[in-house]
């Protein structure tokens, strides 16, 4: 089931994250990710991978998470309540037929999209709805390395799980984060 896919989109709480939120005073929410997750799927990123992130928060901290994953803005979609239609959108911009394309969801609004995809996946704490349309149920929990299980699959099975240590973090970043990290000497993580 993992050998025909060639791009990830994921759903963000839940599934990189075990589902908490921290809410701040000013209205922000705070989300912990999980390393080897993140390492997962900028190893995918910079193989060549194209990789979306689909979810119904809206944060200026998840617009930093995901350039430092890889994800390009043009494939990250906040504020998501239908995340088929986005889903679909992601496909059509890489040239892919959704049957090529594995999506990561934990819960209800992520059905639609998951029944659309090449290969269906969740973490093992999703809700039982969600865990009776997943081809793929992860044995690691949201935030605790189902990412990780899923990328480190596609890509050692398709023979492209390499790690170059010559490639820099932000050579995916855009010109202004590269700026920023001259002028302050402050890269992204
Ligand atoms: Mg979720």
């Amino acid at each position: 089931m993992f050998e025909h896919i060639k791009a990830f989109a994921f759903d963000i709480d839940g599934v990189f994250t075990d589902g908490s939120v921290m809410a701040t005073t000013d209205g922000d929410l705070l989300r912990t990710y999980n390393s080897k997750d993140c390492f997962g799927v900028r190893t995918a990123a910079d193989n060549g991978y194209p990789v979306a992130i689909i979810t119904g928060g809206c944060s200026e901290s998840i617009i930093h998470r995901s350039r430092s994953l890889g994800v390009t803005d043009r494939h990250l979609y906040q504020l998501s309540k239908n995340k088929l239609p986005d889903f679909l959108d992601f496909c059509a911009d890489c040239g892919l037929s959704p049957d090529q394309v594995a999506f990561v969801g934990d819960d209800i609004p992520d059905i639609p999209a998951l029944k659309a995809a090449g290969l269906s996946v969740c973490p093992a704490d999703a809700v039982a709805e969600v865990k009776a349309v997943c081809r793929y149920i992860s044995p690691y929990n949201g935030g605790r390395g189902c990412v990780r299980d899923l990328v480190e699959k596609v890509l050692k099975m398709q023979g492209n799980w390499r790690f170059d240590p010559t490639t820099p973090w932000s050579a995916k970043h855009p010109d202004s984060v590269l700026k920023n990290a001259l002028l302050t000497g402050k890269n992204i993580k």
